[in-house]
Order: C-alpha cells, then sequence, then structure tokens
C-alpha cells in the first residue's frame, strides 16, 4: 500500500448504508484510520462571508497541511450557517465546495459531520464537495485508541432551552418544513435566529453552556472509555479522567479565528496545531478531572 493512501477498507462506503434513505449519513461502528499518516480534526470553522481571513485560512488549509494528512475530520459548525443543500450554489459556498473537492479528488477522505449551525448540510452538500457524510457520534479506530467522534452540543444538556431547541430542529418533520419554504426567507429566519441565540448567550451562565459532566461521564462509560473528540464549545482543552478505573480522555477543538487550528492523531499522540505554530505542535492544555 502507497504510504500515502488512506486505508478505509473496512469502513463502511456511503452508498452502501443508503439504502433505505438517501439523506442517512453514515454510522461508522469502526473505521481504520491510517496508522502512517495522521488524522487531522477540525470544528468550528465557522465560514463566512463576513470573515475573509478565516476563509484564506481554511483554503489555505484544505491546500497544505490537509494534503500530508491520512483523512480530515470535520466536526461540525464549517460554515457559519447552511440554509439548505440549494445554499451550496452560492459564489461562495461553492468556492469552498470546490476546495474540498479539489483535496478528496487527491483520495484524502474528508469525513463531515453536521453541527447546530451546519445542521442542514446533506447529500448535496456531500455531492458538491465530496466529503463523507458521517452521524453525530461515531467510533472511528485508530492506531490502538478507539475515537469517539461528536460537535459536542448534545452533551451541553444543562442548558435545557437549548436542548429543546435542538430536538426541535432535528426533527425530520420540522426540518422538510422549513426546506420547503423559499432560500431566501430560510437564510432570513437563520439570521433572525442567530442574533436571538448571541442575546441568549449573554443572558446565561457560562457553565450552562459548556458540556454537563455527567453526560460526559455517562457517555464514556457506555461507548468502553474511548477517547472523546469533539467541539460546539469554543473551549478547547484536553481533559483526563479516570472513569471506573479506566483512563479516558476528551480533546475540545478549538473554534477558527482568522487562523487554522486543528487536531492531529498519529495513531498514539495528539498535537494540537496551527498554521502560526506548524513547526511547534504544541499539546493542549491539560485539564485533569478525577473520575466517577
Ligand atoms: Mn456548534
Amino acid at each position: 500500500m502507497s504510504p500515502k493512501k488512506t486505508s478505509l477498507s473496512n469502513a463502511p462506503k456511503l452508498s452502501e448504508s443508503m439504502s433505505s434513505d438517501a439523506c442517512v449519513p453514515m454510522r461508522v461502528a469502526e473505521t481504520v484510520t491510517a496508522p502512517e499518516l495522521p488524522a487531522l480534526f477540525v470544528a468550528d470553522v465557522h465560514l463566512s462571508e463576513k470573515h475573509p481571513r478565516t476563509t484564506a485560512a481554511f483554503l489555505d488549509f484544505l491546500s497544505g497541511p490537509a494534503r500530508q494528512a491520512g483523512s480530515v475530520f470535520i466536526l461540525g459548525d464549517l460554515f457559519e450557517y447552511w440554509a439548505g443543500d440549494d445554499d451550496a450554489g452560492s459564489v461562495f459556498n461553492r468556492s469552498i465546495c470546490e476546495a474540498l473537492s479539489a483535496l478528496t479528488a487527491t483520495g484524502i477522505t474528508v469525513y463531515f459531520m453536521t453541527g447546530n449551525r451546519d445542521l442542514l448540510a446533506g447529500q448535496g452538500f456531500a455531492h458538491a464537495s465530496g466529503v463523507q457524510l458521517l452521524a453525530d457520534m461515531v467510533s472511528v479506530r485508530s492506531g490502538s485508541r478507539m475515537l469517539l467522534l461528536s460537535h459536542g452540543d448534545a452533551l451541553c444538556t444543562d442548558d435545557h432551552d437549548y436542548q429543546a431547541f435542538r430536538l426541535q430542529v432535528r426533527n425530520r418533520e420540522w426540518q422538510a418544513g422549513f426546506l420547503a419554504q423559499p432560500l431566501d426567507a430560510r437564510r432570513a429566519f437563520i439570521e433572525n435566529l442567530r442574533e436571538q441565540s448571541e442575546t441568549a448567550k449573554t443572558e446565561k451562565r457560562s457553565e450552562i453552556m459548556d458540556v454537563s459532566a455527567e453526560a460526559v461521564t455517562s457517555l464514556l462509560r457506555s461507548h468502553a472509555y474511548p477517547t472523546l473528540i469533539h467541539g460546539h464549545t469554543h473551549r478547547p482543552a484536553r481533559h483526563t479522567y479516570l472513569i471506573d478505573g479506566h483512563r479516558c480522555e476528551r480533546h475540545v477543538l478549538p473554534d477558527w479565528r482568522n487562523q487554522a487550528v486543528w487536531l492531529a492523531f498519529d495513531g498514539a499522540e495528539f498535537s494540537v496545531c496551527s498554521a502560526a505554530t506548524l513547526s511547534l505542535p504544541a499539546p493542549l492544555p491539560l485539564v485533569g478531572e478525577g473520575g466517577a
């Protein structure tokens, strides 16, 4: 096998998992990342026409460091918002899809999981970009580790208002009704929602918007103590836990503000890399949290 190729022989192909519903992303029980090349993890890029430096950083990432990876995992909120796959035709979104497509055309697999902001990115986005859709919460074997990947908002269970909203917008019927509206109306609705969300955030206690310790413990326990990687909270860190005598880790991905920041895993070690510190990977701040 060429050292440049990602080994995914055990991973189900998207088409194989689509027999009954073309919109269902694959729920990979287990996939194998290339041990000889790092898997890169990014989240919360929040691409928007309003932030050209972040866009430039992402395009540089795709044409630079991502080309040296075994695979790339995008764990949600790649876009500041995505109003539906018919939004893939806008000049901005098309430029992002084309850049992703140029990367996937080289044989590097890019996996994509939706976040809360780009929840409606589906098959149309996957076709335009060449990414493989992942369901939120997938297990991936890499080297000797089982990794559990998620966007992260499902773990913010102390924020009851947000969880009620999350349930609503993930409801298929609600989505169908929303997508039946004209694109302009959907964009306007989302813009309004974002303003409300920003206001709500200033009124909520900070800890409410972080993941719940109980939810994390329960998740790690029910998945046989994997290494959890997620974004969403914009609180980058490497947390360690001792749960039922098992050492677990939770890596929280940083959001992007004008620069590329990603987590790399070479099958043995994690390192945080950025375009600014490319030659000097730094570990995430370590936060010990005891155990349950
Ligand atoms: Mn998010």
